[in-house]
């Protein structure tokens, strides 16, 4: 299969907005694409070679990818680092340069998706004395034998920043699509979502169709996309939402965990990275509170003074991630425990098609709570008073507040999805917007004054999944320290764009654009509606859009998260509505 039938279709998919078509543009795609290579096609219109949770990553810095460019077209490196300074997109500046060298060559030969995949593949995986070298010599050879338009997508690729606005949901639409029925949807979800392998479960589809589903199941190792919450304002909400009677947990405030235990602990957060090597004192400990064969169980990993034993902060425990050295140092000033809350898999049985109550007997009857390992603190009531209680007690021990979870007999594991089969209750929705959201920013306005020369302000924006859009909803200039400032236009000197990103959606003109990339968390005193702002317009009001008044940055840099996983417009309009209902 030639790499040119990609390039075309990402092409088209670039020039849209619109969800269906991009849907339209993938179906034909699959539809040209040879089963065996249905994988490959999928991770790389991601912008991957492998699923997440392997962890292996592209990312090649910007300069070695125009070296890269220089020695495939011999074009000085720097009228190639101009046009970079100029267009900010290294895709931009490859579909350029090949072009200019087009006219001038005669012949090379075309690229396949086969020897794309496993020139990335091969790039990912060299490490060491050379590796550079060795990696811009490749690139260079893709970029020789490459179209201008297919330049524009490796140069992306390479760099890690593809980014065609995609979502998981719209590749899972084309794949029912393209195998099956439109009510095949369900089916094809609930594959990734326990195999969190979209190459998988399309390859699975094109060689044995929808039934072959069924070969995806759990396994060890392999992690589960995690089941999230739903919110909700009052006790009363939530009970009568519950059918009357609910199980109330702490809402511990950490790191959620997945562990999968066999011989070995493999450690997985939530986003499906794996953690196993930051978190070596919990790997030993679960293995030895685990009474089982294996098991996929789920907690939340706090940090605990040591003097005390008390619960720290949720910041304390970011010490602990994305550390490759000075793990064991980390490991005595940072410790933590583990409060296992549900059992997904058990000795070779799926447990997420079990009620809510048997899996926590599960986890109870096949762990022995240790120092390290304990299991989440329970209360099953009625009663909004005894929950009332609960909530208090659990804010005391430092929790942010409790988990509400259906005890009913549909309480399954609902893995990938947000749902009020569980519901979070935290503290600060009992007064105006003290909850804390994060956002994206897509811009920034210069300072004044004592910031003259720095930003002043960050426009930030929440993300619709819908649209596949950044909107926007402040502009976040406190809660920032002089150093942080000092530092901000180095952070983001990578992610500016002449223009406004083609995801971002905004009525206001910054002093630059960003790239969305990094997420913030912020906290306001209140939602209000505005005309300036874009995030979930129209949608309350005709000319309005929700933003956050008096908004603060919280001095937390949320980069276990992705742009994508900012707070959704939707999420702002929910919160929206629960303040109002209280006023
Ligand atoms: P938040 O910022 O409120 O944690 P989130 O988007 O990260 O939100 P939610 O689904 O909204 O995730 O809230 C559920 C999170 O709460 C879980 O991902 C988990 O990390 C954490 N948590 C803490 N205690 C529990 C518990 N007892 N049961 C389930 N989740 C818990």
């Amino acid at each position: 299969m030639l790499y040119s039938a990609i390039a075309e279709t990402f092409e088209r998919i670039e020039a849209t907005t619109k969800r269906l078509e991009m849907t339209d543009y993938l179906v034909e795609l699959l539809r040209k694409t040879p089963p065996e290579l249905m994988d490959k096609v999928i991770y790389l219109t991601q912008g991957k070679i492998y699923p997440d949770y392997m962890g292996v990553e592209l990312g090649i810095a910007e300069k070695l990818l125009l070296k890269s460019l220089y020695k495939a077209t011999g074009i000085p490196e720097s009228e190639i680092e101009e046009l970079y300074m100029r267009h900010g997109d290294v895709g931009i500046v490859a579909e350029n340069v090949i072009a200019r060298k087009k006219q001038m060559s005669l012949f090379s030969e075309e690229l396949t998706v086969e020897r794309v995949y496993s020139t990335f593949e091969e790039i990912a995986r060299k490490e060491g004395k050379g590796a550079q070298d060795f990696k811009m010599k490749l690139l260079a050879n893709l970029f020789h034998d490459s179209k201008p338009v297919e330049a524009r997508y490796l140069a992306r690729m390479a760099v890690a920043r593809l980014r065609l606005g995609i979502a998981d949901m719209t590749i899972l639409d084309a794949l029912a699509i393209s195998f099956g029925e439109k009510s095949d949807r369900d089916k094809v979800e609930r594959a990734y979502n326990i195999c969190s392998d979209l190459g998988l479960v399309a390859r699975t589809l094109a060689q044995k169709g929808i039934d072959g589903l069924k070969e995806i199941k759990i396994r060890v190792g392999i992690p589960i996309r995690a089941m999230l919450a739903e919110r909700l304002r009052t006790l009363e909400e939530i009970l009568e939402k519950m059918g009357g009677k609910a199980a109330f947990e702490y809402k511990y405030d950490g790191i959620r965990i997945q562990a999968h235990i066999s011989e070995d602990v493999r450690l997985f957060s939530r986003h499906l990275e794996n953690l196993t090597e930051q978190f070596p004192e919990i790997t030993s400990a679960l293995r030895r509170a685990f009474m089982g064969e294996d098991a996929i169980v789920e907690g939340e990993c706090v940090p605990i003074d040591p003097s005390t034993g008390e619960m720290l902060p949720f910041q304390v425990v970011s010490h602990r991630r994305g550390r490759k050295y000075g793990v064991e140092e980390a490991m005595e000033e940072f410790p933590v425990l583990l409060f296992l809350f549900d059992a997904l898999y058990l000795n070779g049985e799926d447990l997420t098609v079990r009620p809510y109550l048997e899996r926590r007997k599960a986890l109870k009857d096949s762990f022995t709570e240790t120092e390290r390992i304990r299991i989440s603190t329970i209360l099953i009531t009625d009663s909004t008073e005894e929950a009332e209680r609960f909530f208090n007690q659990a804010i005391d021990a430092g929790c942010e507040g409790i988990m509400a979870k259906s005890i009913a007999e549909d309480s399954v594991y609902r893995a990938g999805a947000r749902g009020f089969t569980w519901i979070k209750y935290k503290k600060d929705y009992k007064s105006e917007m003290t909850d804390t959201v994060d956002l994206v920013p897509v811009g920034a306005f210069m300072g004044r004054g004592r910031r003259a020369g720095k930003y002043g302000a960050l426009l930030m924006a929440a993300y619709n999944p819908d649209r596949d859009m950044f909107e926007t909803v402040c502009k976040l200039g406190s809660g920032f320290t002089d150093e942080d400032l000092d530092k901000l236009p180095e952070i983001f000197k990578r992610y500016l764009t002449e223009e406004r990103h083609p995801r971002v959606d905004s009525k206001m003109e910054p002093d630059v654009w960003f790239v969305p990339n990094f997420v913030l968390e912020v906290l306001g005193a209140e939602i209000t509606l505005s005309p300036n702002h874009t995030c979930a317009y129209g949608q309350i009001k005709k000319d309005a859009g929700l933003a956050i008044r008096f908004p603060r940055f919280t001095g937390n840099w949320r980069d276990d998260r992705g742009p994508e996983d900012a707070t959704t417009s939707q999420e702002m309009l929910h919160m929206y509505e629960m303040q109002r209902k209280v006023e």
